[in-house]
């Protein structure tokens, strides 16, 4: 698991082992002023020299400052999500192991008639695990994880959104394999010409797609993962670049029942039957896996209001003054936290499903 991994991740290029030395493999971007990069940036553009010390051609012509960024809060060196961590879902993991975790570990089986496609799209409701299976990709191939949400190009990234694009896709080729997940893709790439598209956002998917051409049919080891839960709002470009399409549905009455549980054994006391989880369960239809998180940490809080009710002082609280979580205080949990999907937006999902998801 990623535990093995050092702190860089296991993509150390091979550079010279004198770390201590900031000389020369900054010199393929002078002319950009390099002395006045300050130390944690030359230390970041060095990470990605190669073995000869030079900054890879990719990242030559950009800016040292969005580099940076990227490596620093885009790329993510240890994801910690493993399958196992993730409640139901049996169908999504067996066909993204197939289609993208087999390949990016190897490469040489999955090339020709085999080659795989280099766009994945996770669509459904929100608070379902569409970024935990990001996470756990990454995780299960090791490979790097980039995850970047699209809205953040357009709102954070004003004006600059097209040129991080490039630098994150640049140093995700340095980096692979690589998983660039696009969390809200619609809001990159959608078909609504919104009143005053700006002339902006036109480039920023512009540029986009075509980074994805780039290393599409490549040799690249790079896999791209959009999420969203508005599929509807893709348009026929970035439906045809995300070539496989999986519907990632709000969790089963097991999922469910594995969600609370999974999550009280992690820290909790807690005294529930198994018809108690039974009824929780048929409560709960509907709830997201986020829904059902969120439950069991109101349930959680049960047992502490109750001791504190009782006139014990917080500060003063000992573990054992506390009950174990029982089957009311999922009851009152109940009222706190609601489903947060109708049965509405569900049809639209089953629909786009029917007409433009992957079903193997
Ligand atoms: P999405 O990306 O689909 O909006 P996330 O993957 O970010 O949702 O999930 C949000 C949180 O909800 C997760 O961190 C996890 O705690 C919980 N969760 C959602 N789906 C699942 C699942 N299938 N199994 C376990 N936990 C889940």
């Amino acid at each position: 698991g990623f535990s093995r991994r050092g702190i860089r991740g296991n993509f150390i290029p091979p550079i010279r082992s004198n770390g201590n030395n900031t000389g020369n493999t900054t010199k393929s971007i002078a002319g950009k002023g390099e002395d006045a990069l300050d130390d944690s940036t030359k230390r970041c553009l060095e990470l990605l020299c190669g073995a000869d010390g030079e900054l890879p051609e990719k990242l030559r012509n950009l800016e040292p400052r969005l580099i940076e960024h990227v490596s620093n809060e885009i790329m993510d060196r240890d994801p910690n999500v493993r399958w196992d961590d993730i409640a139901g879902l049996e169908h999504a993991k067996k066909c993204v192991t197939e289609m993208v975790i087999w390949p990016l570990l190897r490469p040489d089986i999955f090339k020709g008639c085999r080659s795989p496609g280099r766009g994945l799209l996770l669509f459904g409701p929100p608070g379902t695990g569409k970024t935990m299976i990001g996470k756990a990709i990454a995780g299960e191939a090791k490979a790097t994880f980039f995850y970047i949400s699209a809205s953040s190009l357009t709102s954070k990234w004003i004006g600059e959104g097209e040129k991080l694009v490039r630098a994150l896709f640049g140093v995700a080729s340095c980096r692979q394999p690589a998983v660039i997940f696009v969390d809200e893709i619609d809001s990159l790439l959608s078909q609504r010409k919104s009143e005053g598209e700006h002339e902006s956002s036109r480039r920023l998917k512009t540029q986009f797609l075509i980074e994805m051409e780039g290393f599409d049919g490549g040799n690249d080891q790079i896999l791209l993962i959009g999420a969203t839960n508005r599929p509807q709002e893709l348009d026929e470009a970035a439906r045809r670049r995300l070539t496989k399409r999986l519907y990632i549905p709000l969790p089963t009455s097991d999922a469910r029942s594995w969600i609370i549980k999974n999550l009280l054994e992690k820290d909790g006391l807690f005294n529930l039957s198994k018809e108690d989880i039974d009824t929780i369960c048929k409560l709960t239809e509907g709830y997201s896996g986020s829904d059902m998180k969120n439950l069991v940490k109101d349930a959680s809080m049960g047992p502490l209001r109750e001791a504190l009710r009782q006139g014990i002082e917080i500060t003063k609280l000992k573990k054992d003054d506390m009950r174990p979580v029982t089957l009311p205080d999922f009851e009152n949990a109940l009222h706190e936290v609601r489903a947060s999907v109708s049965s509405n937006e569900l049809g639209t999902y089953e629909e786009w499903n029917k007409q433009f998801g992957s079903l193997s």
